[in-house]
Formats: structure tokens, sequence, C-alpha cells
């Protein structure tokens, strides 16, 4: 029987993207350093943490929605305490306050170290405070990872982009890069705590450093990173197409640490509709990147983002996204209907297009890229790969489920494996969103990296690495 215990408890329910689960893992650190313990739903916490996105269309209503379920609670307990925080915050602040005023602390992207405070300062009312700029780098706040063997760092936050259908500039601000020294430090404490795999975080991962060194530093952290002992993988997202140099490539081709994974968003394969997205890269120059990265990564896998139905876009220009996405062979493509969203240029750009035409075009690239997707891993069959194992499969508590490091989501039987160690699988069948397959060799897979950039145990015949 559990003994019950009185310390206070908290919640994070978190929307959107990886920064946002970073961020929650940190405020979950700093709840835990108070004396907080995680409970299991937002109606047994003491505190209740909306970590909120804005880019999708909808957010304000979720979460609205959130707030209208947990307000009987909070008016039936005077110390139950709601926050809001990540973008929505950032940019909504005044509205929270007058569309939900029993929310008792609102804090931004930029101050995730004062939940603490706010919330103690929250005693005596509603306490909300949004920052402009950054007080303390997140990734130096303490945190509760949602996996002991995997940890999202991030290396950088904000961007000086200006993608005309996007807010992150908006609510994230300029792009500040942290000490690569700082970062090294923490990814080496990660993996003496046991994590083997890190993911680096950045609006734009590739232009770090620029404000640090005058120079981007991406490829030099990158090889940096390859020289911490236990550390088996890196992943990285998002770069961003125009500051992708071939020293980027080299160093993903040559660390062996660094996974065999690249995720690139296009967003069109138009040039005309890249040209009123801002995103500053032509249809012609994103190919020669995925031309020099599948040169020196043969077996690289290679996803992105898509938007449909950007204003002014006609038939011809998503035929040329039909037609990119054809040539490319993406493993899998974020395939997303373009609405407008407020505080974005684009919003007010002439020619917004009928639901019904984005639907339709929507429909023929979802279909597109699930053929593709299904090409690209029945590829997969038959070959051996190094796989780090996620746990129990959800659909089938027999077999397990693991990553290769191609990012690839596979199913195999359960020979009692932990998550975070690595197993030998070699691919019996492939479908869209998954691959199945069976342990080669005992299993056990006591040579993780990848030597020179090629993937490991690409093939099952003799000769492989273990
Ligand atoms: S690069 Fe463009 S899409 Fe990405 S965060 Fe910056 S402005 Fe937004």
């Amino acid at each position: 029987m559990t003994e019950s215990t009185s310390a206070p408890t908290y919640f994070i329910r978190t929307f959107g993207c990886q920064m946002n689960e970073h961020d929650s893992e940190r405020m979950a650190g700093m709840l835990e350093a108070e004396g907080y313990e995680r409970v299991d739903s937002a109606e047994a916490a003491t505190v209740v943490v909306f970590n909120t996105c804005c880019i999708r269309e909808n957010a304000d209503n979720r979460l609205y929605g959130n707030l209208g379920h947990i307000k009987p609670l909070r008016d039936a307990d005077p110390d139950k305490r709601i926050v809001v925080g990540g973008c929505l915050a950032q940019k909504d602040k005044d509205l929270i306050q007058r569309r939900a005023p029993y929310v008792d602390v609102v804090l931004g992207t930029h101050n995730l170290a004062s939940l603490p405070r706010l919330l103690a300062e929250s005693k005596k009312g509603p306490s909300f405070e949004i920052l402009e700029q950054t007080e303390v780098f997140p990734s130096a706040l303490p945190s509760r990872r949602e996996s002991w063997w995997h940890a999202w760092v991030s290396i950088s936050i904000g961007c000086n982009n200006s993608c005309t259908f996007c807010i992150v500039p908006a609510v994230r601000g300029v792009e500040v890069s942290r000490r690569m020294g700082d970062i090294i430090d923490e990814v080496q404490r990660l993996v003496s705590e046991g994590v083997v795999e890190v993911t680096l975080l950045g609006q734009n991962v590739n232009s770090y450093g620029r404000d640090l060194d005058g120079t981007p530093m991406f490829s030099r952290l990158l090889w940096a990173l390859d020289e911490v002992p236990g550390l088996e993988r890196v992943r990285f997202t998002s770069p961003h197409p125009k500051d992708f140099k071939q020293d980027t490539v080299d160093a993903m081709a040559g660390a062996g640490v660094v996974c065999e994974h690249i995720h690139l968003p296009v967003q069109s394969g138009s040039s005309d509709v890249l040209k009123r997205m801002k995103r500053a890269y032509t249809r012609d120059k994103y190919l020669q990147k995925i031309a020099m990265i599948r040169t020196a990564i043969p077996d690289v896998a290679i996803t992105t983002d898509i938007i449909v139905g950007f204003p002014g876009e006609t038939e011809k220009d998503f035929q040329e996204t039909l037609d990119l996405v054809e040539y490319v062979g993406y493993d899998a493509a974020y395939t997303f209907q373009y609405s407008p969203r407020p505080m974005t240029e684009a919003a007010d750009l002439p020619d917004q297009l009928p639901k019904e035409v984005v639907q339709e075009r929507f429909e023929r690239l979802v279909e597109l890229q699930d053929r593709i997707s299904i090409e690209r891993n029945l590829g997969m069959e038959g070959k051996t790969f190094s796989v780090i194992v996620e746990g129990v499969s959800r659909k089938d508590a027999g077999r397990l489920t693991g990553r290769t490091r191609t990012n690839k989501l596979i199913h195999f039987p359960d020979d009692g494996a932990t998550p975070g160690s690595f197993r030998k699988v070699r691919v019996l069948s492939a479908h869209r969103n998954h691959l199945d397959g069976e342990l080669m060799d005992g299993g056990v897979d006591r040579a993780h990296r990848s030597p020179m950039g090629l993937p490991l145990l690409a093939s099952s015949g003799p000769g492989c690495s273990c």
C-alpha cells in the first residue's frame, strides 16, 4: 500500500513541439525541487500547468476548453493553482486574464525560471509576468525527464528568420545561443546519469553560435559531441535549408554519434510560394542540399514539413510540391493545411484559398506520401539494424518497440530488454509508419555507433559490427 503524503502535487499538460516538451520537463524539475510530487490527472493536482502552443489553428480553443473544465475544481479548492505558460501565454497574457480570471499564474517563454516565485506570489492574488528577453537559459534549470535514457538539450532559443506563416519569432524572440561548453557539460552529466541519446533543440540549429562567434558553430558542436564517452546517438531538430551547409553534412557523415536522419522542412516545392513564405531558398537550392546529403550519407532517412494551401498557391505550384515529394522520396512528411495565424505576415496576404481546395490538395499529398513512406520502408526488409529499446509495444504486450538510427519505429519480440538498451533487429515486414522485425544473434547489440557515418548493421550478412 502506498503511504499517503501531504506533499503538494502537480500535473502538466503540454501542447505543441519538442521545445515545449523540453520546457515542461524543466517546469517539472523546478516543482519537484520545491517538494511537489507528480500526479496523473489535473483533478488530483494542487498545481495544474498548461504549457501552451500557438502555432496551429484552434490552440486557443483547446486551452480555454481545458481551463473551463478545470474551473469548477479551482472554485471548490482555494489551494489549487492554475498556471498557463508557453507561447500562447506569451502572446495572449491580457486575453487569458480577461477570459479566464480564475487563472492564478501566467508566465511566458522567457521566464520559466520564475515559476516557483510566481506560484508563491499567487497566494496573494493572480500573478502574471511576461518578459521580452530570456532571463535564464531553460537548460540551466533543474529537469524531470520523461525518459532516463533520452534527453532534450536546448542549444539555442528564438529565431532571426521571418517566415511569413510563422509566429515563433514573435513569441520566442531573437536567436540566443547557449555557450558550447555549457552544452557539452550538460551532455556529459546526462551521460553520467545513463542517457545514451540526446536530441539537440533549436528553431534553426544550423545558425547555432552565430551570435556567439560571428559564424555558425553547429558542425563544431556535433564534432565535439562525438568525443563524449558513452554518448551513443545525437539527433537534432530543426535545421533550416538556407543555413544547412557542407560542414554540417561532413559532421553528420563523419561523427559516428550523429544519426543518419535529417528533418529538413521544405514547406513547398514551388519557388514562387517559397518566396512569398520568405524562406530564403528556391526549389533548386533545396534540391541541391538534398543531393549534398545523399552523396555523403547514402542511407540517410529524410523527413520534412509541408504546408498545403499557402495564400496564392496555384494548382501548378501544388504540382511542383507533389513532383518534389516524389523526386526526394521522403521517409515521412508532416503535412499541414495552411490557416492564417494572428500576428503573421501571411495572414494579410491576398488570395487566401477556400478550405475545400486546401483539403483536396492535402488529401492528394497525403496519399502520395503514404505510398512513398511504404516504399522506403519496404527497402529495409531483410536488413539488420541497431535499435534502442523504447519500451513495451502499446499494441502488443508481447513485443517491444524501438527505434533505428534512421528514426524508424520497429516492433520485435520481447526478450526482457529494458528501455535504453540496444538490440540487433532484422526487418521482416514494412508498413507505412512502422516495421516488424526479429532479434538477431541473441539480440544484444554491443556496437552502437555508426562507423564513418554508415548505418550500423545495414546488411544482415557476415561482417556486421558486433
Ligand atoms: S525558421 Fe521560419 S518557420 Fe522556423 S521558427 Fe524561424 S520563422 Fe518560424
